[in-house]
């Protein structure tokens, strides 16, 4: 493997891949571990680790690619909905070091949840000041 990426190695044909878009620029093709039927992940051919690393002309690229793709999974598949999701960081559970998109379809049945908190008000009014550039 070139870069000890697989993702970059899937790219390249060297690990097979249950294709489903290629182009260019950009690979789709289903997750080995699906969260629901039709989990789909969409790399950009070239590497980059994460969002932070990659231009915004590729990023902007890959997302029309991503829109395109999760437009045909709706069509393709009886799904009412999709998650986009991009993982950054161990700490936010990225697990391979690509930048990936992931496009899970949504039955209505799945239980995959972020866990969310009543907002404290004070709190929020404080970090937004804290934040805001
Ligand atoms: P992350 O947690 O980094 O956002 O997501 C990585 C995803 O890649 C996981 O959902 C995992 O199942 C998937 N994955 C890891 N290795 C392979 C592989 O070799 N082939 C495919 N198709 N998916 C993979
Ligand atoms: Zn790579």
């Amino acid at each position: 493997m070139k870069n000890d990426c697989v993702f970059c190695a899937i790219a390249e044909a060297e690990i097979p891949s249950f294709k489903v878009y290629e182009d260019e620029l950009v690979l789709a093709y289903l997750d080995i571990n699906p969260f629901t039927k039709g989990h789909t992940l969409v790399i950009p051919k070239v590497h980059s680790t994460g969002l932070l690393d990659t231009s915004d002309e590729t990023l902007a690229a890959v997302l029309a690619r991503v829109k395109k793709i999760a437009a045909h999974l709706k069509k393709a598949l009886p799904c009412d909905g999709f998650n986009i999701l991009q993982n950054n960081g161990a700490a936010a559970g990225q697990t391979v070091m690509h930048l990936h998109f992931h496009i899970v379809p949504r039955y209505g049945q799945e239980e995959i949840t972020f866990v969310s908190h009543t907002g404290d008000m004070k709190a929020l009014k404080a970090l937004a000041e804290q934040l805001r550039f």
